[in-house]
């Protein structure tokens, strides 16, 4: 069974760093995806990508990739939801799983709810005791995409954000993470970021991963933001563990080449000059420093996080997991 250490997402120091993107729409799968599935595959093996994903709205899209990119099976939930009957009319969540039996069920069922309790389950037993449920709950990754998307001109939804802070409190528990960063929202309404409502989130206690996407729709969003992740093993059981226990960072530009925790100090390495910022509790800066390399101690109460941000000179940034306290 996959689970954070929250204490060190990273483990020790073994493995490659692989990157992917696991929000891109198709022709082939989205209404509003421009760009053919071949063509997309194509694009992201060309820019250096190990692994991606078609997250197609409502639909699993199954074919076979002319390409050596690794294909995780996903898709992108977008409909109203016995999960959140109150919240609507619309919400997104990014599903994964390697069994794409699981996604499937979901369609069929048009229902988030069972695969969901799973995990609240799981999260619930902490004595480990292994179950059916508890085991569903291990084998797929849920995240609440793009919290800070404005749709403010589409008379239903009637929202400033996608996610409100009290949406996001009430499924955080259910969910793998959410996505800091998404890329779309470039050239849409509101922001692409959300840490301040990763900060909210895990100030309040909540566990929860950040994630970086392009949602790629068209050529133009192809880069923008993606994940880095760290795994001994380069396959796609190696990828998903890694994602599912955390061990990844996010990017838009810059990189961490080495990201580590002893003791109370995390120490982390960029690949080129950058503002390396320790952030804490409700998103406070806690130190600063300039360079390619920085160390920062973890300070504070048992509940305190440390998480790491790089600033690039382009204006790009690379975002850690949180650190929390302990030992
Ligand atoms: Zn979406």
């Amino acid at each position: 069974m996959y689970q954070v250490n929250w204490k060190n997402p990273y483990g020790d120091n073994r493995g490659y760093w692989l990157k992917g993107n696991l929000h891109t729409h198709t022709r082939e799968g989205s209404p509003d995806g421009k760009v053919s599935f071949q063509e997309v595959a194509a694009l992201y093996t060309n820019g250096g990508y190990t692994f991606l994903s078609f997250s197609e709205h409502l639909k699993l899209l199954s074919r076979e990739v002319e390409s050596p990119i690794m294909m995780i099976p996903g898709l992108e939930w977008n409909a109203r939801t016995d999960l959140f009957p109150d919240i609507g009319p619309e919400k997104h969540v990014g599903l994964y799983s390697l069994d794409p039996g699981i996604l499937q069920t979901c369609l069929q069922e048009r229902t988030l709810c069972g695969l969901m309790q799973a995990r609240r389950v799981k999260l619930q037993d902490s004595e480990g005791a292994m179950g059916t449920q508890q085991e569903l709950g291990s084998r797929h990754i849920a995240i609440l995409n793009h919290p800070n998307w404005a749709v403010l001109d589409n008379p239903i939804w009637n929202s400033t954000a996608h996610w409100s802070y009290e949406e996001l409190a009430e499924l955080a528990s259910l969910v793998d993470g959410m996505e800091i960063f998404n890329g779309v929202i470039l050239r849409l309404q509101g922001s692409p970021f959300a840490l301040d409502k990763w900060d909210y989130l895990l100030s309040h206690g909540f566990k929860l991963l950040g994630f970086a996407s392009d949602d790629f729709h068209e050529s133009s969003d192809f880069g923008k933001g993606w994940v880095m992740v760290k795994t001994p093993e380069k396959s796609l059981e190696g990828i998903f563990k890694s994602l599912k226990e955390g061990a990844f960072y996010c990017s838009t530009g810059v990189g961490f080449s080495d990201i580590q925790r002893w003791g109370d100090i995390v120490t982390v390495k960029t690949t080129e000059p950058a503002l390396i910022r320790g952030i804490g509790r409700f998103g406070k800066i806690l130190y600063e420093t300039e360079g390619v390399v920085a160390s920062f101690p973890i300070e504070g109460e048992e509940y305190a996080y440390l998480r790491i941000e790089a600033l690039g000179k382009d204006g790009s940034a690379a975002w850690t997991q949180p650190f929390f306290k302990g030992r």
